[in-house]
Order: structure tokens, then C-alpha cells, then sequence
């Protein structure tokens, strides 16, 4: 349930409001929009009436929150979030941020390297997995904390924030002390309790759309993340399972109107994954970008025919500057 406050009420007559409601036993989230204040009524909503909360004046209306997610609606919050890591703003108007790196980081030497030459190219985030989900126990599982410590490195030396792949609850504290973002994969998109654990903290994390979710699915694995108190979450598509075998995923790129029009928060694409072929991913960033997703994650590799995991789909470095000047001449246009 969201409650309209009129305009020009005092904030802290709003606070008194809110904090009444919450002696009934549900939960308030205030957000003060450019438009509208709205106080958002969280639990068991039928705990207080409505004659309850219209007998206060400068309540204007009351509106019902029709969807199982309510923390991560457009109804709760009109304006876009900005996610703000370093001076990096993911969800900005206009603005397209990009994600670069290998999948896994295989050596000091090959991450540092990397990181620079992405950076050269204009990317904004470093992105790299130390610990990595496959689906093979006998292929390479990522180098850990060694991992961490050589990202971390990279990304100083860069000056980009960087984002890394926690897997599980008993790596979190590792991974926090390292990561600017934390990235939840796709095959962990419905890990409640890993949900949680990020919730708790205050790091921003990258969700990533499990592979055979639903929207409504995607959103409330967020709901479970905002859920605990942590705001800062980003969407990602990285392409769903459908009938199509022809490529590894099926990228679907309807999600990014689609989230645009039921949350605040920002979505980018990652069409390295949503493809498994480094020469799809050109032609869907443009794609992504033209329909206004706030990012791109791509993989990328010094030497892609030798890397420890996903070789196919990952840039050469001359490939990602083609990709980086594409994607400038989509958004000069838009
Ligand atoms: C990754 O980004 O390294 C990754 C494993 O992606 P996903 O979870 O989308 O498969
Ligand atoms: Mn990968």
C-alpha cells in the first residue's frame, strides 16, 4: 500500500504519520520524490485501515501496490535510483556504464593488463570472477582470495570500482572486504539466504537474472535483497533458456522497458553470457544501448583461444575498442 502525502506537508508531521502507522505492526519505507512524497506500507497491510489513515489531513490518497514486489516498484518510488560506487553512477539519465574484464582472473600479470587496456577503451567497472559458478566440479573454479588480492590491485591502479562473483555465505566476509560491487550470478538468482546475507550488508550488488526466471521472479529476488536494508541493487540480463539452442541464451532485451516501467531500479545487459560468441556481443550492445539499459557487462581477454573459461564469447582487446566507439555513436544519437 502506498500512502500520497499533499504537497508542502511538513516532514516531520510525515514522520509522525508514518510512525503511528507502524504501532500497528507493519513497516514504513518514506520517499520524498520530486513530486510526490509517498509513505509505503510494508507487511501486513490489513493491520490499518483506511478511515485509520485518511483521518489524517494531509493525506491525499491511498493507493494499492497490486504486485508481490514492493520495495524494488515504480509505485514506491517514482524517480529512477542512482547507484553511486566511487563516483561511478549506474541507473544516471543518459548514461551508459560499462563493465569490463575477464571472466576469471587467471594471474596478476593477466588481470592488471587487462584492466588497462579496458580502461584505455573508456570502460568505467572492472569486472572479474575469483570465485566462479561451473558447471563442470573438474573445470577451473576461479583462484579465491589470490584472485581477489590481483583484482583488487588492478583496480587501484585503474582507478575503476570492480565487481566479483560471491557464490556463498561462507565467502562473504572475503569477498566485502575486496569488492566495490558484490555480483550475485545467474545460477544463484534464487539463493534466498545469499539474498540476505547481501542484503544485510550496505555493498552494492549486481543481480543477475537467473536463467529460467521470470520477471516478477527477478524483481522479488531483489525485493529479498532491498528486503533487509540494503537499497543499492543493480539488474542484470544475461539472456534466459527458451526452445532456441542455436546460441547459449536467448537474450531478452524486452526486460529493459519492461523494468522500466515496474521499477526504479537500474538494469544493464550482459550479452557475453546471454550469447556464448564474442561476435554477437557487438551488435546486442548497440541493441542495448538504443533501448536505454543504464549498462553493459562484457567479457573480455588478452588471449580469448587460451582462456581458463569462456574463451568464445570474450572481446579481443581491438574487438572492445570497436565496441566502445559503436556504442558512443548510439548514444550521440539518442
Ligand atoms: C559471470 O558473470 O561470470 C557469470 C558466471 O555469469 P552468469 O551468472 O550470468 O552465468
Ligand atoms: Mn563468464
Amino acid at each position: 500500500m502506498v500512502i500520497v502525502i499533499k504537497s508542502n506537508t511538513d516532514i516531520k508531521r510525515i514522520e509522525e504519520i508514518a510512525k503511528d502507522i507502524e504501532k500497528k505492526g507493519v513497516k514504513t519505507k518514506l520517499t520524498i520524490g520530486e513530486n510526490k512524497t509517498i509513505i509505503g506500507l510494508i507487511g501486513d497491510t490489513k493491520r490499518v485501515s483506511k478511515d485509520y489513515i485518511m483521518s489524517n489531513l494531509e493525506v491525499e490518497d491511498i493507493l494499492k501496490v497490486e504486485s508481490p514486489y514492493k520495495l524494488v516498484s515504480r509505485m514506491m518510488k517514482e524517480e529512477d535510483s542512482i547507484i553511486e560506487i566511487k563516483g561511478v553512477r549506474i541507473g544516471a539519465k543518459d548514461q551508459v556504464i560499462v563493465m569490463a574484464g575477464p571472466c576469471s582472473v587467471e594471474s596478476r600479470e593477466q588481470i592488471i593488463d587487462i584492466a588497462k587496456e579496458v580502461k584505455k577503451q573508456g570502460a568505467n567497472i572492472l569486472r572479474g570472477g575469483a570465485f566462479k559458478p561451473r558447471t563442470s566440479p573438474y573445470s577451473f573454479q576461479g583462484l579465491k582470495e589470490e584472485g581477489l588480492k590481483y583484482l583488487k590491485e588492478a583496480s587501484n591502479l585503474t582507478n575503476m570500482p570492480m565487481v566479483t562473483e560471491l557464490m556463498s555465505v561462507d565467502d562473504l566476509e572475503v569477498v566485502s572486504k575486496y569488492a566495490d560491487i558484490i555480483q550475485i550470478g545467474a545460477r544463484n538468482m534464487q539463493n534466498f539466504a545469499l539474498l540476505k546475507a547481501v542484503g544485510k550488508t550496505n555493498k552494492p550488488v549486481l543481480l543477475k537474472r537467473g536463467m529460467s526466471a521470470t520477471i516478477e521472479e527477478f524483481l522479488m529476488a531483489a525485493e529479498y535483497i532491498m528486503s533487509q536494508g540494503n537499497e543499492n541493487v543493480i539488474l542484470c540480463e544475461r539472456g534466459i533458456r527458451t526452445f532456441e539452442t542455436y546460441l547459449r541464451n536467448t537474450l531478452d532485451l524486452a526486460v529493459v522497458p519492461a523494468i522500466k516501467e515496474l521499477s526504479h531500479l537500474p538494469i544493464i545487459i550482459d550479452p557475453s553470457h546471454a550469447t556464448g560468441r564474442w561476435n554477437m556481443v557487438e551488435p546486442l550492445s548497440k541493441a542495448a544501448v538504443a533501448i536505454g539499459a543504464d549498462g553493459l557487462m562484457i567479457e573480455v581477454h588478452n588471449d580469448p583461444k587460451n582462456a581458463l573459461s569462456d574463451g568464445a564469447q570474450s572481446l579481443k582487446y581491438k574487438n572492445f575498442s570497436n565496441l566502445m566507439k559503436s556504442i558512443n555513436k548510439i548514444k550521440e544519437i539518442i
